[in-house]
């Protein structure tokens, strides 16, 4: 893969639990980042990523954006080849109003990055950080297929399943304004759940919550049967190295290493640390998971549509086009606790 260092690039989020693997990855390159975040005197967003750049070859530049401020990426975007927009909200607790927190941040923030990309005359490709909620919405969805990029979530809404209706709308819109036009091109890339070390102490990331949940003994009583397809963070961040400057890149990208439960990420974990943590050992009946749902926070149509549908992806075009190679989710899921134990986010 051959990179241009003679031209800056651009990450937005870049603060973010994947971005700060990507912009660690573009220093290591030597190249020039040009980095948004919302608010670039908050140490504790940025702190992690001023070190980097003093370790690495690259140069980072900061630079503040939001995502809901018409043309406030215009500014760090000059000059920059590529853009890699990484910003979105990633939340799927305690959201009251998915219009407002989640679809109209990811719609809108899209958009407003791409119009940059248009009036920026640098700019020859985006690379934008989809998800495989944009594939698919509800496990039920795959009706026991293995889902591959052809594949688009049609059954998530505002109200049912926002996150995923965030991801899927931004990125039809992303791939309308790429199409109204010549100059840039678009790749995206859909990772699974994203797990692995975290470079960032201060991320928000759904991510970084559900190993945390699992280790500190608050599903010790059991799990839901629930299917995931997950990858290593620094997998992604590759990912998204790979589609900003492979020449015959192009589409999108399922990035999933593995499909794993609930019960198999307490397993992985079990079977290295022993008795360390309070871990699940058994799956809850979908019956039991269906009556208690909803004083936990989740809905009877999700626990309907997920608990207990198998979940399978094709991985073939990142494998083939991109040359990635996956870590196995062991690693993943034990480097991550590890790196959880070595900052004291979690005791063992
Ligand atoms: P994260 O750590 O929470 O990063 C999200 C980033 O988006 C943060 O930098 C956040 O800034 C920024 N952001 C949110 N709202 C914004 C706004 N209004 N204006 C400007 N920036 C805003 O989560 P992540 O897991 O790294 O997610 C990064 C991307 O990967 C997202 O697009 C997410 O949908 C996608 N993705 C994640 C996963 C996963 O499992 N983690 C899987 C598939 C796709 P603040 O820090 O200021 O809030």
């Amino acid at each position: 893969m051959q990179i241009d260092t003679n031209h800056p690039v651009l990450v937005t989020g870049a603060n973010g639990y994947v971005a700060s693997w990507l912009v660690q990855r573009l220093l290591e390159e030597g190249l020039t980042v040009h980095v948004t975040v919302r608010d670039p005197a908050n140490d504790a967003k940025v702190a992690h990523l001023k070190a980097l750049d003093e370790q690495l070859p690259g140069t980072l530049k900061l630079f503040a954006a939001d995502l809901l401020t018409e043309g406030s990426f215009a500014a760090a975007m000059e000059g920059c080849r590529v853009v890699f927009h990484t910003a979105s909200p990633f939340v799927v607790r305690g959201i009251s109003d998915g219009e407002k927190d989640l679809i109209e941040p990811a719609v809108r923030g899209t958009r407003n990055v791409l119009g940059s990309a248009d009036a920026t005359p640098s700019v020859h490709r985006v690379v934008l950080t989809s998800s495989v909620v944009a594939i698919y919405g509800d496990n039920a969805d795959a009706r026991g297929r293995r889902l591959t990029e052809e594949d688009w979530n049609t059954t998530s809404t505002a109200n049912h399943q926002p996150y995923p209706c965030s991801k899927t709308r931004a990125e039809h819109a992303a791939w309308e304004m790429a199409r109204a036009q010549s100059r840039w091109d678009l790749v995206v890339v859909n990772p699974g759940l994203v797990l692995g070390p975290s470079l960032s102490q201060s991320s928000n990331s759904e991510s970084l919550a559900i190993l945390g949940d699992l280790v500190k003994g608050k599903l010790r009583t059991g799990v839901p049967k629930l299917d995931m397809g997950v990858v290593d963070v620094r997998d992604v961040a590759e990912a998204h190295l790979r589609a900003g400057f492979l020449p015959q890149a192009e589409g999108r990208h399922i990035l999933v290493s593995e499909t794993v439960s609930m019960l198999d990420l307490a397993n992985i974990i079990r079977a290295e640390h022993g008795g360390r943590f309070k871990l699940p050992r058994n799956t809850v009946p979908k019956p039991l998971v269906w009556l208690v749902g909803p004083f936990q926070g989740i809905s009877r149509r999700f626990v309907a549509r997920n608990v207990g549908h198998p979940l399978a992806f094709d991985n073939r075009k990142s494998r083939e086009s991109l040359g990635l190679v996956y870590r196995p989710a062991q690693q993943t899921v034990l480097e991550h606790l590890q790196q959880m134990l070595d900052d004291g986010v979690v005791r063992g």
